[in-house]
């Protein structure tokens, strides 16, 4: 073989090398980047599923309360007299009551929002069914879910009210305890227990939690001396303390 043709042969050997090296190497990142994603999406869903075990597991040693500070964000609930939002009141009753339901040893808390900012909240309905499912994703024993009313057709309504979903009797029971302790404060007038007989008017947070379940009214925010005590800290605080000793009352009245 002439030195030159040897020269040849030998280019075009490595030339082939060289391009079989290129393919493999293409192919290896074609690879990666079809399995990336995959491997990403199989660990998310992993990590998705142990999050629900955990609560499941915790859920064995504990009483887990779900507290629903209603509306939020865009979602002001009722405005007050003096221009004070349902959203506000709510939030920091809930807040209260977490802390002081925390205390105990038993007791997990779990809120439907612990801020004002809902990322999640797109509508009115899509927000009712964002708190069911947080409720019954922790597995929840008790859902609690906190508002204020109005009446601007008649600003001397006051007073307050707790709301259960009648199909239970453990709803029943839930709702008086609360509504003994929020009426014995004596900050308002006692409207007492309330339930829906239609299914059309339920309201939705009541009837689909799988938890023993209660909305509480505090108190009528169109009217002045409502609104004066919902929106002080102290008042807040009492409301706060009272529904606290009602849900003890009742998990209390549980073991017995
Ligand atoms: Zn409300």
């Amino acid at each position: 073989m002439e030195p030159s043709n040897f020269n040849l042969d030998y280019r075009r050997k490595m030339l082939r090398k060289r391009k079989k090296r290129r393919q493999i190497i293409t192919s290896a990142i074609l690879i990666s980047l079809i399995l990336f994603p995959l491997i990403l999406s199989i660990k998310s869903e992993s990590n998705f599923i142990t999050t629900i075990q955990k609560v499941d597991d915790s859920d064995k040693k504990e009483f887990i309360v779900c507290i629903d500070a209603g509306h939020g964000d865009w979602d002001a609930g009722t405005v007050g007299v003096s221009g004070c939002e349902e959203k506000d009141i709510a939030l920091n009753i809930a807040l209260k009551l977490g802390e002081l339901l925390s205390s105990e040893d038993d007791i997990k808390v779990i809120y439907t929002r612990t801020s004002d900012s809902l990322p999640w909240l797109k509508t009115a309905n899509d927000s009712l069914k964002e708190r069911i499912k947080i409720s019954n994703l922790a597995n929840a024993n008790l859902f609690i879910s906190l508002h204020c009313n109005s009446n601007y057709d008649d600003t001397n309504a006051k007073g307050v009210e707790t709301w259960y979903n009648p199909s239970l009797k453990a709803n029943e029971d839930f709702a008086s305890y609360l509504q003994h302790e929020l009426s014995s404060l004596n900050y308002t007038t006692n409207r007492g227990l309330k339930f829906y007989e239609d299914k059309d008017e339920a309201l939705a947070v009541l009837e689909k939690t799988n938890a023993t379940s209660a909305l509480v009214e505090f108190g009528f925010i169109s009217n002045f001396q409502d609104e004066y005590y919902l929106k002080s800290k102290p008042g807040q605080s009492a409301c706060a303390e009272a529904v606290y000793k009602g849900i003890i009352d009742y998990k209390n009245s549980l073991s017995q």
